[in-house]
């Protein structure tokens, strides 16, 4: 399997000279199996990168998986090109919404009324299909599977494992370690912990062992107190749960939007210097745009 990351950045896009070396466009990976099948995770402004270098292979057929809805990984399905050429075929999928009680057929529809976009989606001359995936689901993309994962974000977020022949990749677009929202003592406490330890089980089972683990890696451990609750982790928590599930290379994204290629680097090597290296850590490495991972 060959990995490719079009978009590295998290809640908005940040162009711009202090993100050259990191890039500013928000969350897309390229999986291609290794029967070349095409597997996108997320559609957020990397997305239009992509299908500019899809279109010298025309026609395509990809397989889209959405890992939630929130701007910065839907924003450039609409730009996706290969929409509006007739020949291609692209499936959709994602969860199921309970906030809007839809499933993912609405992804596109919504981002493109008229007052919003100016090409309506019977517009677009693809052939598209969705599917709305379950918790635990597994959908086969040639030889290769796709399996979904309930994570911890305010909307539902699923993370996605990609595996062929024995190598695989995990996925988890937005995620916080869940927290007890009781204070020791609350009559709730013990059971929420029992909760939330049941759930991380569930959590690090589903990443067991991947040889690429693409993780949310929104926070310093200094940012983190003021923007709990917001669903994004930390790079240690990030670290922590790669060497519980005994990843091999863990890829730090969804950098901070007003964070510059320099200060990621600092609060990168910080993060490093806190956990250090033992046997049968992962390697760890920086998102970029670009970057290209053969498993
Ligand atoms: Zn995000
Ligand atoms: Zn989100």
């Amino acid at each position: 399997m060959k990995v490719r990351l079009w978009g590295v950045r998290g809640s908005i896009a940040s162009p711009g000279a202090h993100t050259l070396r990191y890039g500013g466009n928000t969350t897309c990976i390229e999986v291609r199996s290794n029967d070349n099948d095409l597997i996108i995770l997320d559609g957020g402004t990397g997305i239009f990168a992509l299908a500019q270098e899809l279109l010298k292979e025309l026609p395509i057929k990809a397989n889209i998986f959405i890992t939630h809805t929130h701007w910065d990984h839907i924003q450039g399905l609409p730009f996706f090109t290969p929409l509006y050429i007739p020949g291609n075929a692209l499936h959709i999928h994602g969860p199921f919404d309970p906030v809007t009680n839809s499933g993912i057929e609405k992804v596109m529809d919504i981002q493109l009324q008229y007052s919003y976009f100016p090409v309506r989606e019977a517009e677009m001359r693809a052939t598209i299909d969705y599917t709305t995936m379950k918790m635990g689901q597994t959908v086969t993309v040639g030889g290769a599977s796709v399996t979904s994962t309930l994570l911890s974000h305010p909307v539902v977020n699923f993370g996605y494992r990609v595996e062929q022949d024995g190598k695989s990749m995990f996925f988890t677009g937005d995620h916080e370690p869940p927290y007890n929202i009781y204070e020791p003592g609350d009559e709730d406490y013990e059971e929420f912990e029992n909760i939330i330890a049941e759930k991380e089980h569930d959590i690090i089972a589903a990443m067991q062992g991947v040889d690429v683990l693409v993780a949310d890696c929104s926070y310093s451990i200094e940012e983190y107190p003021m923007r709990r609750g917001f669903g994004h982790g930390t790079f240690d928590s990030s670290i922590r749960m790669a060497r519980q599930a005994g990843v091999k290379k863990l890829v730090c994204t969804h950098h901070e939007p007003t964070r510059s290629d320099t200060q990621l680097e600092i609060i990168f090597a910080e993060a490093l210097s806190r956990h250090p290296h033992q046997p049968g850590d992962p390697e760890i490495i920086l998102a970029r745009e670009g970057l290209e991972i053969e498993i």
